[in-house]
């Protein structure tokens, strides 16, 4: 790898050239069976043609003019995603990132505006928000703080799938809004209680603090639903989207509903690109694959095979502790550290995540074959059981 780049990752000795559904070929013609999709990004698989076809559209007639003016296909797009998310109103970022920081500035402003001086955001242990100085601070992982101090004021960190911690923020006159995942992403594919969401949404109205969930990884499709909380039955108040979105094109959105979505007025936030022609093109042309295609519930399918698969290839493995998730979100987790099963399957033309240490996680494209979802199984669990014995 190049030393001109700084050393912000452990990249794998690998270099991808050329893309098409969930296979990728390296600069020396190899062939991968990707199980990752570019970190739950590309949901419908590489160089998908609905989204070269809009990106070459749009790129020979207009990729950015900001948004100092109209621009028809961001209005275009927010119509279809507010819609779609059953919310009223849009920001477009251009990372998760920083449309976690849109709710943050949001939730802050709407404390500011109730006359709450210090506004406070209850977030969650084992979390991952983003890489900024909010998001990070938001972020219940001691190590993507570490080195960053002093983090930003206005958080409390509870403990996840911990309805009651949260609860006992009610004393807390504070507390704005909660912010939470779904399900956890980097923290381990933790599936939290049927209840929670749920709960959260009942202790956000009773308390009159604005819910914030938080669906960059879990949205657009990849549990089994557009939108994971579909399958709780709420709605937050605040919903931000990303990964999934633009299937590659660096797109974030920030959704509201209600008095949440009326906060933010002229001159309160922006952004240069976000959701320039181009990036909206192509997040267009995603949302149009995914309802033709239904493939949230190609998803769902696909996921209920997969999980089938690993019980009972690993049944009799001790060191598999728990294989969770949803859809095309899955983790594997183990008794033990096994981030050596990342360079294992790549050696075997598998693409593979380990996170929170002992996860092995799965991200699919959802385009992927009832084939290529039996491949994984059977090689995941191949190398698992190899790894532990
Ligand atoms: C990836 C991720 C983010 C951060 O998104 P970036 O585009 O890397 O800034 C935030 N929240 C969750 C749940 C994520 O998975």
């Amino acid at each position: 790898m190049s030393d001109a780049l700084m050393n912000t990752y452990a990249r794998l000795p690998v270099s991808f050239e050329r893309g098409e559904g969930a296979l990728l070929w390296d600069s020396e013609g190899n062939e991968y069976l990707d199980a990752l999709g570019g970190i739950a990004v590309c949901g419908l698989g590489h160089a998908h043609p609905a989204v070269t076809r809009a990106l070459c559209e749009q790129a020979g007639r207009l990729v950015h003019t900001s948004n100092l003016y109209g621009i028809t296909r961001q209005a275009e797009l927010a119509e279809r995603l507010t819609r779609l998310a059953g919310m009223d109103r849009v920001f477009f970022s251009n990372s998760g990132a920083e449309a976690n920081e849109a709710a943050i500035k949001l939730a802050r402003l709407h404390g500011h505006n109730q006359g709450i001086e210090t506004p406070t955001i209850v977030v969650t242990r084992g979390s991952f928000h983003g890489r900024t100085m909010a998001t990070l601070t938001a972020t219940g992982n001691d190590k993507i703080q570490q080195g960053f101090e002093p983090l930003l004021e206005g958080f409390v960190h509870v403990d996840y799938d911990d309805l009651e911690a949260i609860a006992e923020q009610a004393a807390n006159p504070n507390v704005v809004a909660v912010m939470v995942e779904p399900i956890t992403g980097e923290g381990g594919i933790r599936v939290p209680d049927e209840n929670y969401l749920m709960g959260i949404r009942t202790l956000c109205d009773d308390n009159g603090w604005l819910m914030i969930l938080d669906e960059i990884q879990t949205g657009m499709g990849r549990t089994g639903t557009m939108f994971a909380c579909e399958q709780n039955g709420i709605s937050p108040d605040v919903m931000t989207l990303a990964k999934g979105l633009g299937n590659g094109v660096p797109i974030g959105a920030c959704l509201a509903r209600g008095a949440a979505a009326e906060v933010l007025q002229a001159g309160k936030h922006g952004s240069t690109f976000g959701g320039n022609p181009l990036v909206c093109s192509a997040a267009l042309a995603v949302i149009d694959t995914l309802e033709q295609d239904r493939l949230p519930a190609r998803a769902a399918e696909l996921g209920q095979r997969m999980l089938k698969g690993f019980a009972e290839a690993l049944a009799s493995i001790e060191a598999v502790q728990e294989i969770r998730g949803r859809g095309l979100m899955l983790g594997i987790q183990l008794d033990r550290p096994c981030g050596e099963l990342v360079k294992q399957a790549l050696q075997q033309g598998l693409l593979i995540n380990v996170t929170a240490q002992s996860v092995v996680r799965l991200l699919p494209p959802l385009i992927i074959t009832d084939a290529q979802a039996d491949r994984i199984v059977e090689q995941v669990s191949g190398l698992i059981r190899d790894f532990v014995a």
